[in-house]
């Protein structure tokens, strides 16, 4: 049953496709374009704009970090102003003669053990050659109150004892020693020296368990950084201590970074106070007071805004906007990330900006769509009404040609029997009947879609009605060879109508039924009471429509395509009546059909009350 509408494929011309392209590509890429152009700007703002900010949070770390370079050089002219759970975990104060460093670059040097009270013994030992005299001499000052002295003092008895070849005496003299902390011998520190000197005599002597002993004991009082000592003479003492113990006792690798860090930066250190930043380690000094800071201490006490980054020098600093400490004063490099994301202000604006471009963007769209609908409609109407033209002036040249032919032979032959005369005569009064029919048809379609034709409605015996028009039909010259069959029921099929307009629709697809009906026939009509009213039904056997045309036949104007091909005649506003009045009377029409095998269509009028 025809229910859809099929899109009407007609081609548009080109210079209406090319306007409607114009006026639809043309604004789209200028929009877009100008959107494009409009959306770089702003982001080229956002980028000033981030610089901007950079820049001022830039210089609030700046600020910020003088002010605390400031407050801890202050606080180091105070001495030793940090407890030492503030410096934790990894902030050294560097005094002379203190620190937790493994090794210094400047260790305090302390005084030498004495040489002067040992003349006598040192003549006795290497002028004489009487080391037990010596020894004899040594012994009592070896109780000195005098650290220099004791110091002196046990050195040469623990040499003496091995020279004499008691090694147990020597070694307990070198331990004696060992606890002097406050004297050096030949520049080293004597308890660094008895240590070693132990070692290297167990180590003669063979005595490996008591070496290791001693080595461990060595290479742990290194670690707990015991004497002030300079890096090669660290590292010296801890390669020997190693060998001996025959172990890899390393030190925290914090502390040997804290020492490196120290040695770098205490040999670049120039004015008189300052920073300077190298190995992840920040040193502070202010004349001989220096702080050697961690990133951990930093970030405790130091106030850096929120996403800015120090970078220590030789390192290569983030990416964003970076100061140079030159230009600071300040021991790192600082930077503050440019893209910070994007900024809200923006970001909304974008927002809008890319809506209102889209909204635009459909909305040609949507423009560009609605004039291509009203073109092709527009087109499809006009392509409909010339052929209407085409058709109506086709079925009236035919009457009229009929007229002309009759009424010259008439007045050419004036001797015609009255016989051939009264045959034209009739021919004639046909196709002047055929005129007005035509001429009456048109112009009752003309008052329908004008909405003039008025509609007088009375009860009407729909299947008497249809007998009577049937009759009529079947004595047409048309429907002449033709079977007509009308089927209604005995009783009165009682509907409110017009009684010429439904007559006249009853009419309409008699008549297409008979035109349209080919080889075939027969043609059948029947009335017949339904649930909603009553149902005016004409079945043909003939061509049939194809199911895309049937959507559209109702329409004005409009013929099918293969009716048109074979040459049938029409004016396309048959069916547009047969709708028009069903619809005037509160029905409808429908149709279905299959193509060679014929069509039936339904005219559905509501029942009286
Ligand atoms: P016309 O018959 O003058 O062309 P109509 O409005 O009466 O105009 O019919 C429109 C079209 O519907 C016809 O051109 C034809 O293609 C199709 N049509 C109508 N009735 C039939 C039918 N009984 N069988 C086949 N096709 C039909």
């Amino acid at each position: 049953m025809a229910t859809s509408r099929q899109k009407d494929r007609i081609p548009v011309p080109r210079g209406i496709l090319a306007a409607v392209v114009a006026v639809v590509v043309l604004p789209s890429i200028t929009l877009v374009t100008l959107g494009l152009r409009l959306l770089e700007q702003d982001r080229s703002l956002e980028q000033r704009r981030q610089t901007e900010l950079a820049e001022a949070s830039l210089e609030r770390a700046i600020s910020a970090l003088q002010k605390d370079l400031a407050e801890t050089q202050r606080r180091l002219s105070l001495g030793n102003a940090w407890p030492e759970p503030e410096l934790a975990p990894d902030a050294v104060l560097l005094r002379r003669g203190t620190g937790r460093f493994l090794y210094l670059p400047e260790p305090p040097v302390p005084p030498e053990a004495a040489n002067e009270p040992f003349a006598d013994a040192d003549r006795a030992e290497f002028q004489a050659g009487d080391p037990a005299q010596a020894l004899a001499l040594c012994l009592p000052l070896a109780k000195s109150t005098q650290d220099t002295v004791r110091a002196g003092a046990l050195l040469r008895i623990a040499r003496l004892h091995r020279k004499l070849g008691s090694l147990d005496d020597a070694l307990e003299a070198w331990r004696l020693l060992v606890a002097i902390d406050t004297v050096a011998i030949a520049g080293e520190p004597a308890g660094l020296m008895a240590r070693r000197a132990r070692c290297r005599a167990l180590e003669q002597a063979g005595r490996r368990r008591e070496l290791e002993q001693e080595a461990r004991q060595l290479l742990r009082e290194l670690q707990a950084t015991r004497w002030p000592l300079r890096q090669d003479a660290y590292l010296d003492a801890v390669e020997q201590g190693r060998r001996w113990a025959g172990v890899d006792l390393a030190a925290p690798p914090e502390m040997e970074k804290q020492a490196e860090a120290l040695q770098i930066l205490w040999g670049r250190r120039r004015a008189e106070e300052g920073g300077l930043c190298a190995s992840g380690f920040t040193l502070i000094w202010h004349g001989d007071e220096a702080l050697l800071a961690g990133p951990r201490f930093l970030a405790r006490y130091w106030e850096t805004p929120h996403g800015v980054q120090l970078t220590c020098e030789g390192k290569l600093p983030a990416a964003g906007l970076t100061r140079q400490p030159a230009l600071t004063g300040l021991p790192w490099s600082i930077t503050a990330p440019l893209d910070a994301g994007p900024l809200p202000e923006f970001s909304t604006r974008r927002t809008v900006l890319m809506a209102a471009l889209t909204a635009m963007l459909i909305l040609i769209a949507a423009v560009a769509y609605f004039a291509w609908r009203a073109i092709t409609r527009e087109l499809g109407i006009s392509r409909l009404q010339s052929d209407f033209v085409a058709a109506v002036s086709h079925e009236f040249r035919t009457p009229l040609t009929t007229l002309r032919q009759f009424g010259e032979m008439l007045a050419e032959e004036p001797d015609l029997p009255a016989e051939t005369r009264l045959s034209y005569y009739k021919a004639q009064a046909r196709a002047t009947d055929r005129l007005s029919r035509l001429v009456e048809t048109l112009l009752d379609f003309g008052r329908m879609e004008a909405g003039r034709r008025p509609y007088q409605l009375e009860p009407v015996d729909a299947a008497a009605l249809t007998r009577e028009v049937t009759a009529e039909f079947t004595n047409e010259p048309m429907a002449r060879g033709f079977l007509i069959e009308c089927l209604t029921p005995g009783r009165p099929l009682l509907v409110d109508a017009d009684r010429e307009a439904l007559g006249r629709a009853i009419w309409n697809l008699l008549h297409n039924a008979v035109k349209y009906s080919g080889n075939h026939r027969e043609v059948r009509i029947e009335v017949a009471a339904i649930p909603s009213g009553v149902c005016i039904r004409v079945v043909d056997h003939g061509l049939g429509i194809p199911l895309p045309e049937q959507a559209r036949l109702f329409e004005k104007f409009v013929r099918g395509e293969s009716v048109r091909r074979l040459g049938i005649p029409g004016t396309g506003i048959g069916l547009a009546m047969v709708r028009h009045i069903a619809e005037a009377h509160g029905g409808h029409v429908e149709v279905e059909s299959t193509v060679g095998e014929g069509s039936t269509f339904s005219l559905v009028l509501p029942g009286r009350g």
